[in-house]
C-alpha cells in the first residue's frame, strides 16, 4: 500500500484529501506545516511513496520545502498543489524540484491520475535499481544517453559525470532529454515551455534559464563557459554532445 504525505494547512481540504485517498486504497499521513513535513521527510523520505505539497503554508512555504528537500538529496516524488496557477509559479515550483503540479480547485480524478503517474515512475525506478543488484536478471533495456565522460540515465533519473552521480528531478531530466533529442539544433524557450511543460500561455520564458543554470552546474566543467548546453542568443539553447576541442 502506498503511503502519501499530505502537506496542507487547510483542514477541510486535508481531511477531504485523506478521506478520498484512503477510499482509493492509499495510506495517508497529514501535516499542516512545511516545518513538520521537512522534519518527517529529512529523517526518512523513504517512508513515503509520494508527497502532495501545498504552496501557501504558514511558516515555510511549499517552494522552500521542496528546495530544502532536494538540496538534502531527498528525491521522493512530489506533486505541488497550488492556488497560484500562473506559469511563473508553476515554473518556480519545477525549478525548486517538484515533479508535477495541480492547481486548486482541482478534480479528484485528475489528482489520483497524477499520483498514479508519479508512483508508477517511482516503482519503475525502484524496480530497475533492484534489477541492477540481481545477478541472474536478464539485461534490461537501458534508457541512457552517453556523451564524453558523462551519461544521463533517464530510467534512474541520474546524471553520471566521471565518478560523480547527480540525481535529477523528472523535469530536469525532461528538459535534458528534449535538448538531447534536438542535438545540435537551437531550441527556443517557447518551444521548450510548450513541449516539456505543456504550457501555452505567454509567459516570461526566461524562467527556463534556471533549469539550464542547474544542469550546467552538473554537466559543464566550467559552467560559466558552457560547451554542451549552449545559449543561442535571442532564441534559447542548443545541446552539443561532442564539442570540438578547439572551441
Ligand atoms: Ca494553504
Amino acid at each position: 500500500m502506498s503511503l502519501v504525505l499530505v502537506v496542507e494547512d487547510e483542514q477541510h481540504l486535508a481531511e477531504g484529501l485523506r478521506f478520498n485517498l484512503e477510499a482509493e486504497g492509499y495510506q495517508v499521513q497529514l501535516v499542516e506545516t512545511g516545518e513538520a513535513a521537512l522534519a518527517l521527510l529529512l529523517s526518512d523520505a523513504q517512508a513515503f511513496d509520494v508527497v502532495i505539497l501545498d504552496v501557501m503554508l504558514p511558516g515555510k512555504d511549499g517552494f522552500t520545502v521542496i528546495s530544502e528537500l532536494r538540496r538534502a538529496g531527498k528525491f521522493v516524488p512530489t506533486l505541488m498543489l497550488t492556488a497560484r496557477g500562473h506559469p511563473e509559479d508553476v515554473l518556480q515550483g519545477f525549478a525548486a524540484g517538484v515533479d508535477d503540479y495541480l492547481t486548486k480547485p482541482f478534480d479528484l480524478s485528475i489528482l489520483i491520475a497524477r499520483l498514479r503517474g508519479l508512483l508508477r515512475r517511482h516503482e519503475w525506478m525502484r524496480a530497475s535499481l533492484n534489477h541492477e543488484n540481481a545477478v541472474a536478471a536478464p539485461p534490461k533495456p537501458k534508457d541512457t544517453f552517453i556523451f564524453g565522460d558523462k551519461s544521463v540515465h533517464f530510467d534512474l533519473l541520474e546524471l553520471h559525470v566521471r565518478d560523480q552521480t547527480f540525481p535529477l528531478t523528472m523535469m530536469e531530466a525532461n528538459v535534458l532529454r528534449f535538448l538531447i533529442e534536438h542535438e545540435g539544433k537551437p531550441v527556443s524557450r517557447k518551444t521548450m515551455l510548450e513541449e516539456v511543460w505543456g504550457l501555452h500561455e505567454d509567459t516570461d520564458t526566461r524562467a527556463i534559464d534556471n533549469f539550464i543554470v542547474r544542469l550546467r552546474r552538473y554537466i559543464e566543467d566550467d559552467p560559466t563557459r558552457p560547451r554542451h548546453l549552449l545559449t543561442v542568443r535571442g532564441i534559447g539553447y542548443r545541446f552539443v554532445a561532442s564539442p570540438a576541442k578547439a572551441e
